[in-house]
C-alpha cells in the first residue's frame, strides 16, 4: 500500500479563513460570532456549501451539530473523526476553531486529489459553541454528543438575555428531540482535532507541529454577590454592604488561591463581572462573577477551586454580603489516546516535520470527544502565541504543514481501501 502525499491547496484554505472572517459581527479585523446568531449561520452555511462541492454528504443534529461524511468502502465501519468549531468570542481572531474545520475540509480534499479511497469513513464535524459566550458553557455541542450534557442540563440553558438554548436553537432552524444529540457509543474509530496553539511554546522552539499528549482540567464557577444597595451620596460608609466590594476582594483571592495553593501550571481567572444596577451614584446591590481555574492535575486543580470557596465565604461573612456558588463545570482532563498521538507523529515522519508532545491548557471539542472515541490533537504555531485577540494569526506554511499531517493521520487511522485489516499506511 503506498502512502498518500496530499497536496495542499493553502491558497484555497486561506481564502476560506477570509471569507468566514466576514461572516462577523465585528469590524474587521476583528471576529464576533456567537452561536445561533445570523453570522454564525452565515458562517455555517458557507462551511457547508464547500461539504457540499466537495462531494460530501451533510447533516445536523438537532442543536447545529453538523457531519460532513466521506464514505468508506467499509461504511459499515465506525468512522474517523475531525474538525472543530467557527464560533468566536466578541472581539477575536479568524483563526482559532476554524483551521481545524476548513483545514480538516481540504485534508479530504487533499486526499481525494491524491485518489486515496479510505476503507472507514471520514467525517468532518462542525461543533456547535465550543466558546461559553452565549451559554456560559464552553464545548456545549461536543459535550452533548459525548452525553456529558443531558437533554434536561441543555432545556435549563439559558443565554445572557435570558432565553432558552431550545427556544433560539428553533429560531435559528435547528429543531428535533435534544435526545436525539447524544451519539451512541462506537460512533467514531478516532478523532483528530487541528488547532493553533494558542500559546508560544511552537513559535519559540521553531517546531512546526505539536502532539497533544493531555487536554487541561477546566472547571468555572459563577458567585451572585447580594449585597444592600442605595444612595452613593446619602448612605454612609460605616454598615454599607457594598456588593461590588466583596466581589473585588474575591477577584484578588481567586489570583492568591492559584499562586499559593495551585501548582506551576494551576492558572484562575475572573474574566466576568456584572455589576447591578450599574449606575455611578448607586451602590451596587448585586454582582455576578464569572471564575475559570484549570490545571492538567484534577488534584490540584480541585485545590485551587476549593481555596477560592473558602476565601468567597470568609468575604460574605465579614462584610455582611450573601455570596451564592454556582459551580458551571467541573470537567476532568483527558488524555490522548496513544494510538491517534502515533497516527500523527508518524505523519510528521514521513513528511519530515519536527514535532514535540505537549500539554493543551486551553479546551476543546476533543476533550470531550476523547469519552467517545480514542482521540488526538494536532497544533501549529501562532504568532507571539496570541489568540482570543484579532491579531490572532498563523502563516500559511504553517496552516499547510498542519493539515498535511492531519491528512496522513486520517489516511492511517481510516486504513485504505483493499488494504488488509490492520495495515497501516506509513510503509512506502
Ligand atoms: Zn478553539
Amino acid at each position: 500500500m503506498t502512502l498518500p502525499r496530499p497536496e495542499v491547496d493553502i491558497g484555497r484554505v486561506m481564502a476560506g479563513l477570509e471569507a468566514l472572517a466576514r461572516a462577523s459581527d465585528a469590524e474587521p479585523p476583528a471576529v464576533t460570532r456567537i452561536v445561533y446568531t445570523v453570522a454564525d449561520l452565515a458562517g455555517r452555511d458557507q462551511i457547508k456549501g464547500l461539504c457540499a462541492d466537495t462531494g460530501l454528504a451533510v447533516r445536523e443534529d438537532p442543536i447545529g451539530n453538523t457531519f460532513a461524511r466521506w464514505d468508506g468502502s467499509r461504511p459499515d465501519l465506525p468512522a474517523v473523526g475531525t474538525g472543530s468549531h467557527i464560533d468566536a468570542i466578541p472581539h477575536s481572531g479568524r483563526f482559532d476553531g476554524t483551521v481545524g474545520v476548513l483545514g480538516a475540509l481540504e485534508a479530504i480534499r487533499a486526499l481525494k486529489r491524491d485518489g486515496f479511497r479510505p476503507e472507514r469513513s471520514i467525517e468532518l464535524i462542525l461543533f456547535t459553541a465550543e466558546e461559553p459566550t452565549r451559554f456560559g458553557i464552553g464545548c456545549l455541542g461536543s459535550r452533548a454528543l459525548c452525553g456529558a450534557l443531558t437533554p434536561e442540563a441543555m432545556t435549563a440553558l439559558r443565554d445572557n438575555d435570558g432565553r432558552s438554548l431550545d427556544e433560539v436553537r428553533r429560531d435559528a432552524g435547528f429543531t428535533g428531540d435534544l435526545a436525539d444529540v447524544r451519539l451512541r457509543e462506537g460512533s467514531y474509530a478516532a478523532f483528530v482535532e487541528l488547532h493553533i496553539e494558542q500559546g508560544p511554546i511552537l513559535e519559540r522552539e521553531g517546531i512546526p507541529i505539536g502532539i497533544v499528549t493531555a487536554i487541561a482540567a477546566p472547571a468555572a464557577i459563577r458567585v451572585t454577590w447580594e449585597g444592600e444597595g442605595g444612595h452613593a451620596g446619602a448612605v454612609l460608609m460605616p454598615g454599607r454592604r457594598d456588593a461590588l466590594c466583596a466581589a473585588a476582594e474575591a477577584v484578588l483571592a481567586v489570583e492568591a488561591a492559584a499562586l499559593s495553593h495551585g501548582g506551576a501550571d494551576s492558572v484562575a481567572t475572573t474574566g466576568v463581572c456584572r455589576v447591578h444596577p450599574g449606575a455611578i451614584n448607586s451602590i451596587p446591590d448585586r454582582v455576578s462573577l464569572e471564575i475559570d481555574i484549570r490545571d492538567t492535575g484534577l488534584g490540584t486543580r480541585d485545590r485551587v477551586v476549593a481555596a477560592v470557596r473558602r476565601a468567597i465565604d470568609e468575604i460574605a461573612g465579614r462584610r455582611g454580603v450573601r455570596a451564592r456558588v454556582e459551580p458551571l463545570n467541573a470537567d476532568p482532563p483527558a488524555a490522548m489516546a496513544a494510538t491517534v498521538r502515533e497516527a500523527i507523529r508518524s505523519a510528521c515522519d514521513a513528511l519530515g516535520l519536527a514535532s514535540r508532545p505537549m500539554i493543551s491548557r486551553a479546551y476543546h471539542d476533543a476533550l470531550f470527544m476523547a469519552r467517545l472515541a480514542p482521540t488526538g490533537m494536532i497544533f501549529i504555531p501562532c504568532r507571539g502565541g496570541i489568540s482570543h485577540r484579532p491579531e490572532e494569526s498563523s502563516e500559511p506554511g504553517e496552516i499547510a504543514r498542519g493539515i498535511a499531517v492531519l491528512a496522513m493521520a486520517l489516511a492511517r487511522l481510516a486504513g485504505a481501501e483493499g488494504a488488509r485489516p490492520g495495515q497501516s499506511i506509513g510503509c512506502r
